[in-house]
Parts: C-alpha cells; sequence; structure tokens
C-alpha cells in the first residue's frame, strides 16, 4: 500500500509539485549572497526557504529576532503616532488612551511570555529518554533520530529549531520559535489583543479623521496609523478565528493542514485506502472531546486565565492529553489497514 505523500511542509502556500525552495536553488552564489533578503521574505510571507549549501538548519535563528524587531518598530511607531498625532485634548486623552494602554500591556506581556517561554521541549521529559517505549494514545510512538528521544503524541520535530516540539502548532517567525504546548495559550491571548488593539486604533483614528473632515488637517503619519490599524484588523481577526476554531476542534494548525489534504483527497476518491495518524477513517479525530473541554486544556479551566497572560499554569503537559474513548476505539479498529507516515513539518 502506498504511504501517503505529505506535502513537506504544510504551511507552505503556494502547494506546487515543484515547491519554491526548489526553484531557489539554495546551493547558487547569488542565493547566498541575497540569503538575508530571502529570509526577511521567507519571515514576512510564511513561505520557507532553504538554507544556503553548507549552513546549519540552526543557522536560520541568527536572522530569527529580525521578525520580531519589526514587531516591536511597527509597535513603537503605533505609540508614538497615536500619542502624537491622534490625541490632541485632555478629555479625549483619557477616553482613547486607558483602554489603548491597558490593551498595549496586555499585546506586550503576552508577546514577551511567547518568547521567553519555550514551546515544550520533548527531550526536556524524563518519559521520552527511557529504553522501554513510550505509552501514547495512537499506539507505538515514533523514534526520532536526530533528538534520540520517544516522540509523545502530537509532537514533531522543527527542522528550524533543531528539536522535537510538544504537540507542536507551528513554528512562528513573528516570535522566533515554534508555538507548542507551553506557549499556545498566549499565542491566542497575542492575537486577540493585538485585533483589539487594531480595531481600537483604527474606530477611533477614524473618528478623529471624520471629525477633522480633511486630509490636509490629518498628516501623514496619522493616516498611516489609520491604514496599518486597518490592516491590523482585517488579517489579525480573520487568523485569530481560524486559531480559536481549531483550539475549539482540539486540532493543531500542523494537524488541520494534514487532515485538511487528507480529506480533499478522500473527498475525491483518491485516498480511500490511506490514513492519517489521530483521525479515523471517518475523519473524526481521536482527541475531540467536545468544544468546552478542546478549550479548557488550551486555554485553562479558569476564566480568567483565559485573557490573562500572566499565570504561567498549563493543563496539559504534552505528553498526555485527554481523548475520545469511543473514537479510540474506532481508530484502533481501522488501524489495521493504516499507513502512517513520519510528518516533517519544515523542509528547512
Ligand atoms: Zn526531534
Ligand atoms: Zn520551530
Amino acid at each position: 500500500m502506498p504511504a501517503i505523500k505529505e506535502s513537506r511542509n504544510p504551511f507552505r502556500i503556494f502547494d506546487r509539485d515543484k515547491s519554491i525552495t526548489e526553484r531557489c536553488g539554495s546551493d547558487t552564489l547569488i542565493y547566498s549572497k541575497l540569503w538575508p533578503i530571502i529570509f526577511l521574505f521567507s519571515s514576512l510571507t510564511d513561505i520557507p526557504m532553504n538554507l544556503p549549501k553548507g549552513s546549519k538548519p540552526g543557522q536560520h535563528r541568527d536572522w530569527g529576532w529580525l521578525p520580531t524587531l519589526i514587531v516591536c518598530g511597527i509597535s513603537a511607531f503605533l505609540y508614538y503616532g497615536y500619542l502624537c498625532r491622534i490625541v490632541h485634548r485632555p478629555a479625549q486623552a483619557i477616553a482613547y488612551l486607558v483602554p489603548f494602554n491597558i490593551l498595549l500591556i496586555f499585546y506586550l506581556v503576552s508577546y514577551g511570555r511567547i518568547i521567553s517561554n519555550t514551546p515544550g521541549h520533548a527531550k526536556d521529559i524524563e518519559l521520552t529518554k527511557g529504553k522501554d517505549k513510550l505509552y501514547t494514545v495512537l499506539g507505538d510512538p515514533v523514534w526520532c533520530n536526530i533528538c534520540c528521544i520517544w516522540k509523545p503524541d502530537r509532537t514533531h520535530h522543527c527542522r528550524v529549531c533543531g528539536t522535537c516540539v510538544l504537540k507542536m502548532d507551528h513554528h512562528c517567525p513573528w516570535v522566533n520559535g515554534c508555538v507548542g504546548v507551553s506557549n499556545q495559550r498566549y499565542y491566542i491571548q497575542f492575537l486577540f489583543y493585538t485585533t483589539v488593539m487594531g480595531i481600537w486604533i483604527f474606530t477611533t483614528t477614524l473618528a478623529a479623521f471624520i471629525q477633522f473632515n480633511s486630509l490636509a488637517t490629518f498628516d501623514a503619519i496619522a493616516l498611516c496609523v489609520l491604514i496599518v490599524g486597518g490592516m491590523l484588523t482585517f488579517i489579525l481577526s480573520i487568523f485569530t478565528m481560524s486559531h480559536v476554531l481549531l483550539i475549539l476542534n482540539n486540532r493543531t494548525t500542523l494537524e488541520n493542514s494534514i487532515f485538511q489534504k487528507w480529506d480533499r483527497a478522500r473527498k475525491t476518491g483518491k485516498s480511500q485506502d490511506k490514513r492519517i495518524t489521530m483521525f479515523t477513517q471517518t475523519g473524526k479525530s481521536v482527541f475531540d472531546q467536545g468544544k468546552k473541554n478542546n478549550w479548557q486544556e488550551v486555554m485553562g479551566v479558569r476564566k480568567l486565565q483565559w485573557f490573562l497572560p500572566f499565570s504561567s499554569k498549563q493543563v496539559s503537559d504534552g505528553v498526555h492529553f485527554g481523548y475520545n474513548p469511543d473514537t479510540l476505539v474506532e481508530y484502533n479498529n481501522d488501524k489495521s489497514t493504516r499507513v502512517i507516515e513520519e510528518v516533517k513539518p519544515n523542509a528547512i
């Protein structure tokens, strides 16, 4: 039975037979010289690029702080523009700046916590290093040849970080690392506060624009604040909604991407005899325990914890996950015909 041919990178926007990385030719002289620019393009678009010939996987991290510096630069610009070019009167200052500063604090704290927390590295868990196979809900665990450990359920090896990440969601250049079991809650909070802050900036700046009613009195910086606020609102609200939906269905970005590809093939009848890990033949996820439990497994049990990025309490340890017993029985029943291929989440 043929193995499932997974895309080498599920996050790739252009999923063609010949990938962008192949077309670039990482061993050409020009590619090596323009590598910093190519890396920046790769970060901005989330399209992974190959390293120049002879480079090590970890070398991506040499440039890794560039996108985070861009985030800090945009934040500083918005703060300056909003404070100095939009807010003019004392009465306006209280109404505009108090909510803005509260949102900004939560935004900065959640961003800082994503970066300062590791996503959860499988090599730091003692259970993965034992001579005996690690117990996993999905059956035999997979051995990572690079980290030399047993991979717990939902763990994937990130080629950019060069290590196995517990419940890896995806590698995010904007935070210079992976989003995994230990920082996923902060990531959702970061997206939420960025979106709300974008809405606040856009609506209040638009109100100021209507009030002044003329482009002549509305300077270029104020106009930029309006445009950036609008873009943040538009792009990040879609992004935040999609991540909330993934959590409610208990899927990571990576798992969902693999599932969508398989599901498309299944619906067109091209992969009737193929299976993917974690999902039954009928497309149900073993880890789907209902919307409420799925949400609490990532965001915490207490409602305050959903919004505050200060507590570091996490429900899942990244090795043991709640699961649906009925779906697990169904999953094990069609296991005999199951072909599961090791997922390669990053082509870099
Ligand atoms: Zn590994
Ligand atoms: Zn990573």
